[in-house]
């Protein structure tokens, strides 16, 4: 549901400080490169998103029937519309977000790969299963799994990757066969609206698509409606979200925050070691959940690690690069977040730590933060314990991979991690104590996420449930179990109705010979 209200120029950059402030019917998207407003969008009531659930639900079954080979034809054809639309969406995307070009494009890149993948594979995912009755006196039943999607699956978004967040998930579930509404981030909804908008004007699909827009009450309603929701976003959130899925008992699915460890092993390379730091994290300026948001390095490499990784993070360009690919680091997306990015800094600065590049807010228009290298951390520091989601990197001395791997795990978070060491072998033994739903051995979580057949989940408070993998597409549907006969059947099973002592008795005798072990017990002498 789209209502475009008002179009302004950049202008008033300050007052407006992108905060999606809402007057009670509408919110208004910034650019969080200069603070300006792109558009003010409706909100979708209550009552409003039950019109738009009740429509996709009415629409659902003939999706369904359609079959596989059906939906694949539509979802390559807006595969096809963003293959041609590239630029505009990118265009979108940054205007949106602050992004770089760089990291904007990822997230056609990544929507291009997981139409394919999930035409591909969701059929073989969600064939059906025979199951051979473990009991000998079954076997004259087939036994089978169908996996059957949810009428309605509802997604509920993030700022930071709004469509890699938000159809990334709905592929799977428009594969399986749902109807899907997708709610996004207030912040940044308008590149998904153009892809919904595509789909339904451009391309004329089913009206199986939709989006709903607003905050907190819109997201509730669209738990209120839905058969299953995915959630991605805070922890805070989230537990409101499981709250009100309760109320229906609709099933859900949480990707929630991270504070994901990097280790740096004595023989790891550190050049590679530095370089991969720098990257994961600031790619996305930070606003990843699986970015790397604290380092352990061991001692005798630390000072050298530090250097490289200070040294590769001040050659970084920090800009709005539209087109041009011309900078690594782009704009804070939310403003609250930035807020939070401060105050860890600080509380840093103030414990001791060394800021040995970057640590502030740009004094320009928007919200750019710089960024930023922080030594000599610990634990008594926000920035190694709380989710930060900026450009920061705080890097921690340790004496050796058990204090690594023990500080790894000292976090009520369990998203990700990544360990470089002199081998995979050893990498690998690391890689098995954290405690963490995906890691990373001498490489980064952008290369986890890309294997779109491993589930992607967090463990502890980073949520409950998986992307990606068989479970990231049978999340969508309910499984039916069903039996049904190989052979003529008699009018009455041996164990229906009537009882009688005799029956029971050989019951009993038949339990006793198929349970027991030994033939003496078996027979019962
Ligand atoms: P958020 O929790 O503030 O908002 C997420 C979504 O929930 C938004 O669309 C928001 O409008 C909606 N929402 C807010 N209140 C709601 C309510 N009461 N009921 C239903 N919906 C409601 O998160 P955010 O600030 O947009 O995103 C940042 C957070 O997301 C970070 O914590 C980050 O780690 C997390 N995240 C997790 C993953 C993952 O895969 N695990 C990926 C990206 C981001």
């Amino acid at each position: 549901m789209e209502s475009v209200t008002a179009t302004e120029p950049a202008t008033d950059a300050a007052a407006k400080a992108n905060g999606a402030p809402a007057d009670g019917d509408s919110f208004e998207v910034h650019r969080p490169t200069d603070g300006s407003t792109i558009r003010s969008i409706t909100i979708d009531p209550p009552a409003e998103v039950a019109e738009v659930v009740a429509r996709v639900r009415a629409s659902q079954p003939e999706w369904e029937a359609i079959g596989f080979a059906g939906r694949r034809r539509w979802l390559e054809r807006l595969r096809d519309w963003i293959l041609d639309h590239q630029d505009e969406l990118d265009d979108r995307m940054q205007e949106e977000t602050g992004k770089v070009r760089a990291d904007a494009a990822l997230e056609a890149f990544y929507l291009l790969d997981a139409i394919n993948f999930w035409c591909d594979r969701g059929p073989a995912f969600l064939a059906d299963e025979s199951v051979t009755p473990h009991v000998p006196l079954l076997r004259h039943r087939r036994a089978k799994i169908v996996h059957r999607p949810y009428p309605v699956a509802g997604i509920i978004s993030p700022w930071n990757f709004p469509l890699i967040l938000s159809l990334g998930d709905g592929i799977p579930a428009l594969v399986a066969g749902c109807a899907l509404v997708i709610k996004p981030s207030e912040f940044t909804p308008l590149t998904l609206m153009e892809l919904v908008r595509a789909w339904k004007e451009d391309l004329g699909a089913p009206d199986v698509f939709d989006v709903v827009n607003g905050m907190g009450e819109t997201g509730g309603a669209l738990v209120d409606g839905c058969d299953f929701i995915q959630f991605t976003g805070s922890e805070r959130t989230g537990k409101i979200v499981m709250k009100r899925a309760a109320d229906t008992l609709t099933p859900i699915s949480l990707e929630l925050g991270g504070k994901d460890p990097m280790i740096v092993t004595a023989d790891a390379d550190i050049d590679r070691a530095a370089n991969a730091a720098a990257f994961g994290g600031l790619l996305n300026t930070g606003q990843i959940c699986l970015s790397v948001e604290r380092v352990y390095v061991e001692e005798p490499v630390y000072d050298e690690f530090v250097a490289k990784l200070q040294k590769n993070v001040e050659s970084l360009r920090q800009g709005a690069d539209g087109r041009t690919y011309s900078a690594e680091v782009g704009a804070m997306t939310s403003p609250n977040q930035s807020a939070i990015v401060s105050d860890h800094v600080e509380d840093a600065r103030e414990k001791g730590a060394r800021v040995l590049t970057g640590g502030r807010r740009k004094d320009q228009p928007g919200d750019w933060y710089e960024p930023t290298v922080i030594a000599d951390v610990d634990h008594s520091m926000k920035v190694m314990r709380d989710e930060t989601f900026g450009p920061v990197i705080p890097v921690m001395k340790v004496r050796d991979t058990d204090e690594a791997v023990r500080m790894a795990n000292d976090t009520s978070y369990g998203l990700g991690g990544a360990v470089f060491a002199g081998d995979a072998e050893s990498g690998e033994r690391i890689a098995r104590r954290i405690e963490a739903g995906t890691v990373a051995v001498n490489d980064l979580f952008t290369t986890n996420y890309s294997v779109l057949g491993l589930p992607m989940g967090g463990w502890k408070s980073s949520g409950i449930g998986y992307r990606h993998g068989a479970v990231g597409i049978r999340k969508f549907c309910r499984s039916e179990s069903i039996t049904v006969p190989r052979f003529r059947q008699p009018k009455r099973e041996f164990l229906w109705f009537p009882y009688s002592a005799r029956q029971r008795g050989l019951v009993r005798r038949l339990y006793r010979l198929l349970n027991a072990r030994g033939l003496r017990n078996r027979l019962g002498i």
